[in-house]
């Protein structure tokens, strides 16, 4: 195949990592706080305006923003928790210098070699500096959440936002229901705390709804918001399938295998499965040798296993 002795890099990774790993105390706080404000809030929306409208006879405000606090809370506290499509640690026995070549839409890339977990990391894996491992079908690094959202938590990530959206919405609304139908009592508790709720859920609410047409508009080219500020080779994706298939390959197609096991736990070393090219042992090298490639590689077969294409999820099916 022709193709195959041009082969490009897929996605020039955009962001230099880190030196020293980052301190994880500071984030985990912060999206520890995210989840207190959330409760904090609902708390006095629940026991303030919500209690008043319940107590005259309004029922429907609560039956619509207690299911509401209920999927976006637990939404919010798994997704802090979710593996976002960790992909296992290489063996140091692998060879930088080795050039391994995958095909997507008939195109061929040369697969870039991640130095911090010494393997070759499949299409759309990138290395998140903020939590120093590779993930599968990258998205970004939330910090409101500090998780990567990548290929096993990315539907999570699209359901938090949904049920945020329509929360802060509710909310919104049955404060400023309670407001209008109390405006002939005088100021009080409970409208203070209407406005105390109704005032973040009014700020939250746009950038919110920007943040979901955003991600709906991303699934849809089947484009990532890691890969936004590059270019694909020749302004084409080769990842996109049309508008049905993107969405069903983001958001139903069956998730794999899961890779995150205990040897990235471990940080024990273990052995990959890909197959190298048959040449003699090149000397030891620095681990932060990046992938140049041989004069003239020899390109493994192409991207042949799993059901789906590269970057679908199933690309770690290409080892075997
Ligand atoms: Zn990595
Ligand atoms: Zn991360």
């Amino acid at each position: 195949m022709p193709f195959l002795k041009d082969a490009v890099t897929l996605v020039k990774e955009p962001q230099k990592l880190p030196v020293a790993p980052l301190s994880w105390f500071p984030p985990s706080l912060f999206a520890a706080f995210n989840v207190t404000l959330l409760v904090f809030l609902s708390g006095l929306f629940f026991g303030f305006p919500c209690r008043w409208l319940v107590q005259n006879g309004e029922w429907a405000f609560a039956m619509v923003t207690g299911p509401l606090f209920t999927l976006t809370f637990c939404s919010l506290v798994w997704l802090n928790f979710s593996d976002p499509g960790i992909l296992h640690r290489g063996s140091t026995d692998e060879d930088p210098m080795t050039v391994h070549v995958v095909c997507v839409n008939q195109r061929a890339f040369r697969l870039e070699w991640c130095a911090k977990c010494c393997f070759h990391r499949p299409p759309r894996t990138y290395h998140c500096p903020w939590c120093n491992i590779c993930v599968e079908d990258f998205d970004h690094h939330c910090k409101w959440v500090n998780n990567c959202i990548g290929h096993r938590n990315f539907r999570l990530f699209m359901l938090l936002v949904l049920s945020l959206c329509l929360y802060s919405g509710a909310l919104l609304v049955s404060c400023l229901m309670f407001l209008i139908r109390a405006s002939h009592l005088p100021f009080s508790v409970d409208k203070a705390m209407a406005i105390l709720v109704a005032v973040p859920a009014a700020g939250f609410l746009i950038p919110l709804f920007l943040l979901l047409l955003i991600q709906v508009i991303s699934v849809s080219s089947a484009e990532r918001s890691f890969e936004s500020k590059c270019r694909y080779h020749q302004g084409y994706n080769p990842f996109d399938q049309g508008f049905p298939k993107n969405w069903y390959l983001t958001m139903c197609a069956p998730l794999g295998p899961k890779y995150m096991s205990e040897v990235v736990c471990l940080q024990r070393p273990v052995g990959t499965e890909w197959i190298r090219e048959n040449r003699p042992p090149s000397p030891p090298r620095s681990p932060e040798h990046r992938t140049p490639g041989p004069p003239n590689p020899q390109p493994q077969p192409p991207h042949t296993g799993g059901k789906g294409p590269p970057g679908s999820g199933e690309a770690a099916f290409s080892r075997r």
